[in-house]
This record gives structure tokens, C-alpha cells and sequence, in this order.
């Protein structure tokens, strides 16, 4: 399948980035992509957010940047992940690609078929009658 170009540049720009930041934290945790939470969920009810811990790494007490034992406090003695206020770096997924749905409906709307079925169909139906 063909990606359209915004897409590959797109996806260039976050290899690029994933390199430097493999290169500056080559023990990131992968799960996570570093962040240290495995995304949050919205509490309609108290109208919080909760911000759940990354199984992977901050819930067993790691740094989700270099996998070291974080302090009790929390934070990391080798980068400084979760100092009040220091917001660390991390990986941002991969970027979605919607080529395919795309050029799904270019095909679709390209696709004078659905006239030429139905022409052929009412023709089968003549003839059955
Ligand atoms: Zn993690
Ligand atoms: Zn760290
Ligand atoms: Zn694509």
C-alpha cells in the first residue's frame, strides 16, 4: 500500500525523534514510552482526572527513563524524572496512518460500479419477469 506523503513525513519526524530518545534513554520503558502512566481516565462523577501508573515502571517503583529504583518521594536520582515541576521527555506513540481509510473512499467515490451493478440488475430483473 501506498502512503500518502504528509503520512511518510510524518512518520519520518517520529523515527527520528524515537532515535534521539533511545539514544539519550536507551532503557526508556517501552510500555509507556516513558511518561511513566499508561494514559488517564476521566471521572465524570468528581470530574477529576486520574492519571493511572504504567504497570511496567512507576507502579513497581522505576523510573520509566532509565529503569532505576525511584526514591520514596518518587523521583529519579539519575535523571530527575518526577521532581515536582520538571516535566521529563518521552515518546509519543507512533503517529496513526490513515492512508488506507483514504484512499478507501477516493476508491468509493471514484467508483461509478454501484451505477453500472444497479443498471445490470434491474436489466437481470426485466428479463426474469
Ligand atoms: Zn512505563
Ligand atoms: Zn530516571
Ligand atoms: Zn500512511
Amino acid at each position: 500500500m501506498e502512503h500518502k506523503k504528509s503520512c511518510t513525513e510524518q512518520t519520518e519526524r517520529w523515527q527520528k525523534k524515537k532515535v534521539e530518545f533511545e539514544t539519550s534513554y536507551p532503557a526508556y520503558c517501552r510500555r509507556c514510552g516513558g511518561l511513566g502512566h499508561g494514559g488517564g481516565s476521566y471521572d465524570r462523577d468528581t470530574g477529576s482526572y486520574d492519571i493511572e501508573s504504567c504497570p511496567a515502571c512507576q507502579e513497581l517503583g522505576l523510573c520509566p527513563l532509565c529503569k532505576v529504583i525511584l526514591t520514596e518521594e518518587g523521583v529519579c536520582r539519575k535523571c530527575g524524572w518526577g521532581t515536582p515541576g520538571v516535566h521529563k521527555e518521552f515518546l509519543p506513540d507512533a503517529p496513526e496512518c490513515y492512508c488506507y481509510e483514504d484512499l478507501w473512499e477516493e476508491k468509493m467515490s471514484e467508483m461509478s460500479k454501484f451505477d453500472w451493478l444497479e443498471e445490470n440488475l434491474s436489466e437481470d430483473e426485466d428479463k426474469e419477469n
